[in-house]
């Protein structure tokens, strides 16, 4: 599986150090598990990691092209998406027993892996319903035609 990786070494021996990360990766690998959505292009990641004291808050925003089919017309559209995100990594080389937690994250040696938590987040952020825009027409029930490009010529009239 793909990592978007931060090194966090030079932070780690300090509470209170943060690192400014402005990072770029491809999305390869990247899937949406949404029919007809994916990533385009690179995937941008800013914020800072800071050292909190056995643990590590990476906050910052995703940057990233969602193409998709529109549900309506078919068509296809892309969108930017900017997206915050917040996660805390929790060192885990002598956390406490049974340590099971929801609200962070594990964090073994002194790599982030940023991949799973991009992915969560921009599949989170998709819409329930796909659409190039707001105001979509949609397609002719009765021809197909792409009523964004003009009224049919089926005879269908819809009245919206
Ligand atoms: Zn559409
Ligand atoms: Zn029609």
């Amino acid at each position: 599986m793909r990592t978007f990786a931060i090194d966090i070494e030079r932070i780690m021996s300090e509470i209170g150090a943060s690192l400014d990360v402005d990072l770029k990766w491809t999305s390869e690998g990247i899937v949406l598990d949404r029919p007809g959505a994916s990533v385009s292009g690179d995937i941008g990641y800013r914020g800072t990691v800071s050292n909190v004291g056995g643990a590590y808050a990476a906050t910052g925003s995703i940057t990233a092209s969602i193409e998709a089919h529109c549900d309506r017309c078919l068509g296809v559209y892309r969108q930017d998406v900017k997206i915050p995100i917040t996660r805390i990594f929790v060192e885990m080389k002598d956390g406490p027993e049974g340590f099971d937690r929801d609200d962070v994250e594990k964090l073994e040696g002194h790599v982030i892996d940023l991949a799973p938590h991009i992915r969560e987040e921009l599949i989170l952020n998709l819409p329930i319903k796909l659409l190039c825009g707001e105001a979509c027409k949609g397609i002719c029930p009765q021809c197909g035609a792409d009523l964004n490009k003009g009224e049919c010529t089926c005879g269908n009239r819809i009245d919206a």
